[in-house]
């Protein structure tokens, strides 16, 4: 078993989607994300559910077995009425493909992104959904701080959030607030090196993997390729399933 925490199927394609499943994966989380501003929330609205009706089904056809994470992304935040969309993920929540709000976050930490990521940190503790946390390229330290702050602040228990793509600078402020710990292999995020050494180093519970594949050219294998450069370096076994799975499977509890 094999669990990509974090990708983006809808801008994947079918001989992308296959060549993750060549390389080992079995499951992944795709999570929302509309790559621009919208105007209405309606468009959030049937984002979701074609990541439930189609991705899930398009991956199904492939062997991949794929969940969804539904949420309001800090870049992806309507022109106005942004709670229609927080509406939405209430009623989707029972759904057996939703796993997780996400992916929500703060880009830029304005005042509007600060407001609906604490509506969604509410309701994701209200309907016991984890929630995937974005933290952006820029600025990195200093937004992630204000994230972690926020999300001290909100009434959210710390086994239902996931920081992602952590970085050597900003894991041990994640690792101390006892939130999950998103690696994100991928250029420009963590190279296969970077995010094997973070593993051994921290030996977690809390870390899960992920390739957050589509939409830019991305790598889909990575995942798969950080386990071999742990099985070759003499990791024990124990922790490789833990990265691999195991930590996924408690957190994202509803994935089977
Ligand atoms: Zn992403």
């Amino acid at each position: 078993m094999l669990i990509d925490t974090h990708v983006h199927a809808d801008g994947m394609s079918i001989d992308e989607l296959k060549q993750m499943v060549d390389n080992g994966v079995t499951h992944a989380i795709t999570c929302a994300y509309y790559p621009i501003v919208p105007q209405y929330p309606q468009t959030l609205i049937d984002l979701y559910h074609k990541l439930i009706e189609f991705d899930v089904v398009r991956a199904q056809d492939l062997g991949l077995k794929l969940y969804v994470a539904i949420g309001i992304h800090p870049r992806s935040i309507p022109e106005k009425g942004y709670d229609k969309a927080i509406d939405a993920m209430k009623s989707l929540s029972e759904n057996d493909f939703v796993v997780a709000y996400g992916e929500v976050g703060l880009e830029k930490a304005r005042t509007k992104e600060l407001r609906v990521l604490e509506k969604q940190a509410e309701l994701a503790n209200e309907y016991d959904i984890p929630l995937i946390v974005h933290t952006p390229r820029e600025k990195k330290l200093e937004i992630t701080k204000k994230t972690l702050s926020l999300l001290n602040k909100s009434k959210i228990s710390t086994n239902l959030v996931v920081i992602d793509h952590v970085t050597p600078e900003t894991i041990p402020l994640v690792h101390d607030a006892g939130y999950g710990i998103g690696l994100t292999i991928q250029h420009g995020k963590l190279d296969v090196d970077t995010a094997a050494n973070l593993i051994v180093n921290y030996e977690d519970d809390l870390i899960v993997l992920n390739s957050d594949s589509g939409f830019r050219k991305s790598d889909t294998t990575t995942v798969s390729k950080v386990l071999r450069e742990l099985k070759e370096n003499g990791a024990n076994q124990s922790l490789i399933e833990k990265v691999a799975f195991k930590n996924a499977i408690r957190i994202f509890y509803k994935i089977r």
